[in-house]
Formats: C-alpha cells, sequence, structure tokens
C-alpha cells in the first residue's frame, strides 16, 4: 500500500535533487537548442534549495510542507519552470489540506491539481511543447489504472510510462508555449528540456515508492 508522509515527501526530494544534478550536460543542452540553455540551473538551484531547507520542511505536516516548497521555488528558481512548478506546489498543498500522508487516491489528486495549476498559469495545454506533456499523460494513465482496478504498484508504473511517453512525444512537436516557440522550426526534432525533468521528478516518485 502506498503511503507517502512528510519524511517520506523529503527522501524522494532527496533523489530528484540527485538526479537534476547528474542531469547538468543533457538538459542544458536541451535547453541550449530549443531555449535560452537555462533550464538545468533553474531547476539544480531549486532542488539544493529544497536540500538546505531540509529540516526545517520534514518538521511540517505534509500539506504545509507543500506550500513551503511552492514558496521556496517561487522565489529561488528563475524563468518560467519557477513560477509553473510554484503554483503546481502552491495548488497541491490546498488539494492535501489538513492530511498527514498521502495515499494513492491523494497522490493522484495532488498530481492532477499541479497538472490544472500548470496549465492555467502558462496558459497551456498538452500538445504545446512544454512539461505538461510529460505529466498530463502520466496523471491520464495513473487515473485509468486507478479506476480499472490495478494495483497501486501497477498503477505508479502506468503513471510513470505515461511520463516516460509524454516527454518523449515533445520531439515531434511544434512549440506554442516557451522559448521553443521563438525558433524559426519550433523546435521540431528536440525533445523539451522541461518535459525532461518532468519525467525525472515523476519516474523518481516511483522507483522511490516500488522499491
Ligand atoms: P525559461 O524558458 O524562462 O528560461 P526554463 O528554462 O527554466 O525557463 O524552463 C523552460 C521550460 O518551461 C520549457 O522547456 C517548458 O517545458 C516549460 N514552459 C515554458 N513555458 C511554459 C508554459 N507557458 N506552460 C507550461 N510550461 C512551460
Ligand atoms: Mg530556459
Ligand atoms: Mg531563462
Amino acid at each position: 500500500e502506498i503511503r507517502i508522509n512528510s519524511q517520506n515527501y523529503m527522501e524522494y526530494i532527496e533523489l530528484v535533487a540527485k538526479k537534476i544534478e547528474a542531469s547538468k550536460d543533457y538538459v542544458s543542452e536541451l535547453d541550449s537548442i530549443t531555449g535560452d540553455g537555462d533550464h538545468w540551473a533553474n531547476m539544480n538551484m531549486g532542488f539544493q534549495k529544497l536540500l538546505e531547507s531540509k529540516q526545517e520542511l520534514v518538521a511540517m505536516r505534509l500539506g504545509q510542507m507543500f506550500q513551503k516548497i511552492g514558496m521556496l521555488i517561487m522565489s529561488t528558481v528563475g524563468g518560467s519552470s519557477g513560477v509553473l512548478y510554484g503554483s503546481a506546489y502552491l495548488k497541491a498543498a490546498k488539494t492535501i489540506g489538513d492530511k498527514t500522508e498521502m495515499d494513492i487516491h491523494l497522490l493522484r489528486d495532488v498530481l492532477e491539481a499541479e497538472l490544472n495549476a500548470i496549465m492555467e498559469r502558462g496558459n497551456a495545454k498538452p500538445g504545446y511543447k512544454t512539461m505538461i506533456d510529460a505529466l498530463y499523460p502520466a496523471v491520464i494513465r495513473l487515473k485509468e489504472a486507478i479506476e480499472k482496478g490495478l494495483d497501486g504498484h501497477e498503477a505508479l508504473q502506468e503513471l510513470k510510462q505515461g511520463a516516460i511517453d509524454g516527454m518523449n512525444s515533445t520531439k515531434d512537436m511544434e512549440a506554442i508555449r516557451g522559448r521553443a516557440c521563438y525558433q524559426a522550426n519550433k523546435g521540431v526534432g528536440h525533445i523539451d528540456p522541461g518535459a525532461v525533468t518532468m519525467c525525472y521528478q515523476i519516474e523518481t516518485l516511483v522507483e522511490y515508492l516500488c522499491k
């Protein structure tokens, strides 16, 4: 059974921070080709900030922790991703409310709240070649898996595969949002860097919960 409390979520954050840290060359290169090259630095700065705030974060109730993460990301991470992830965490905090842990149903609702926050804040939809293209299919597949009655671990594998497939699907998309839309070829032929780091976060969560 899946249960995620503040301690668990911090352990997950530590794993994501490592994964992002190790992806410098690839993610920087993707954002250099399709944008302004800073996406890795933006994300890495944010996750390093969360690590620095570990003691404060683990001591909080889960909803409070998400709210604090949102505020830390908003104030540390530059660029589009700072605003978008900040909004995502703030909205997710409201979904969690005063609950102290997430089960698979609350996790689904939290991910859906994050998706909606990002789509609203960035005025974007699936198919615009952004981080949404990794998160949206992941959430859809998680929801379908839960509806079909798959067990928690199977449902999480669907979440992960949705993110991977969604990330890869950005390669052939023409950008409608983000800096890639200012390029002559709209980024066609290159995976969106924001979709890559979104996918890393989802994959890491699933690997952590299924280990
Ligand atoms: P910036 O483009 O401001 O330098 P980043 O490089 O940190 O910010 O983030 C770029 C990523 O943000 C893109 O690869 C894309 O996935 C995502 N993104 C940009 N604009 C939007 C938007 N309006 N909605 C959703 N995601 C977006
Ligand atoms: Mg950038
Ligand atoms: Mg930038």
